[in-house]
């Protein structure tokens, strides 16, 4: 089966006896034990496992290509669950623009803990090897970065981590599997922030991981996600099955949308640096075209302006909302440096864009007016 059929189907082939087009939502906390006793694969309690949640995960493995998936409340907890299946001493090879969340999340929590990390630029395959240390356990990917849309060459950092008995992850929350599907190329853990394109609407938190074997690395890291507790409820994995269906039309249009909007900015006089890795001046186009499908519905730029003038455009906008996150069906957009703070290596003149599902001549028009 194609994609758009698997997305449409997937989450009503388990734990639905109904057998209702739409499964229900179950909302209880505890399930009734047999007369003869528990069986360790039965329902027993939400927190380790209830039927929305098991569809969810049915079916975002089925979309990744994984053998199995583990759903949490929010991308930062499947973030953490990958982080606490090390051990203290242990140290990882991590993006130096990656998602500023994770940043905070390792460097204000997981170093405390005696996790020790590299942060550094992932484009460069010499560069990683050379911060490989006797002690290193994980390589974390992030392509297209956050938000300089940096591209790594997946499948050459697998091959790299492969020859020195590392594992990898891939956070695959821009792309999405509808645009790039990081376990074909040797990845051994994928990471969402399911809020973003798979909630598609702005009204959802959530994460999951999905591995590409279930051994023993994600047997620790589903004990993490039951007795850590970061769980979704059994409303949000339904609502997330749901948005789930329409995902990959919803992304066709924001590639599209996006590609459209990248092209009209690169012809503007005001900007000067359009970074979308669909455009053929991007410096990772090429390896971006090898392992993408689609170039994604983001789109920063910088204008040829400072901090101040920068700011003051997003607050022109009157379609596109000022907002940080993305994935949404509306456009947003926001000045990231401000947005993220402390640490942060984002050009004081970047405006990044979620590009929405709109008609692209309205969003032109919008931005015409804000870029003024
Ligand atoms: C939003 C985001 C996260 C964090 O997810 P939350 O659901 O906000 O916790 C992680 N990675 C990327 C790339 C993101 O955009």
């Amino acid at each position: 089966m194609r994609f758009e059929t698997k997305a449409i189907h997937a989450g009503l082939d388990i734990h639905n006896p109904s057998k209702s087009i739409v499964p229900p939502i179950s909302p209880s906390t505890i399930y009734e034990i047999d007369a003869e006793g528990r069986d360790e694969s039965d329902l027993h309690y939400t927190r380790l496992g209830n039927p929305n949640r098991l569809q969810f995960e049915h079916l975002i493995a089925t979309l990744e290509g994984g053998e199995a998936a583990a759903a949490f409340s929010s991308g930062i907890a499947a973030g953490m669950a990958i982080l606490q299946s090390l051990h203290p001493g242990d140290h990882i090879i991590i993006p130096e623009d990656v998602y500023a969340g994770n940043r905070k999340m390792v460097k204000k929590i997981m170093t405390g803990w005696g996790l020790e990390s590299s942060f550094i630029d992932m484009t460069d395959l010499v560069n990683i090897e050379k911060h490989i240390k006797p002690n290193t356990k994980l390589i974390w990917i992030e392509t297209p970065s956050n938000p300089l849309m940096r591209i790594t060459d997946i499948q050459a950092v697998t091959t790299l981590a492969n020859q020195h008995g590392l594992k990898t992850v891939a956070d695959n929350t821009w792309p999405t599997p509808v645009n790039q599907l990081p376990l074909e190329l040797g990845v051994d853990i994928v990471l969402h922030s399911t809020s973003k394109y798979f909630g598609g609407h702005s009204d959802i938190l959530g994460g999951a991981l999905v591995a590409k074997k279930d051994d023993e690395w994600f047997e620790r890291i589903k004990l993490i996600q039951k007795m850590g507790g970061a769980v979704p409820s059994p409303q949000d994995c339904w609502m997330l099955s749901r948005s789930t269906r329409s995902l990959a039309y919803r992304m066709k249009g924001h590639n599209e949308h996006a590609e459209k909007i990248a092209h009209f900015l690169s012809d503007y006089a005001k900007i000067s640096r359009v970074i979308y890795p669909g455009l053929p001046s991007h410096p990772g186009h090429e390896i971006a075209k090898k392992q993408m499908k689609g170039f994604g519905g983001m789109v920063s730029f910088q204008v040829d302006a400072d901090q101040k003038e920068a700011i003051a455009i997003v607050g022109r906008s009157k379609l596109i909302k000022r907002a940080t996150s993305l994935g949404g069906v509306e456009s947003t957009w926001e000045h990231r440096q401000s947005s993220e703070g402390e640490g942060s290596v984002t050009p004081e003149n970047l405006i990044r864009m979620s590009v929405g599902l709109e008609h692209p001549d309205d969003l032109i028009e919008d931005l015409t007016h804000a870029l003024g």
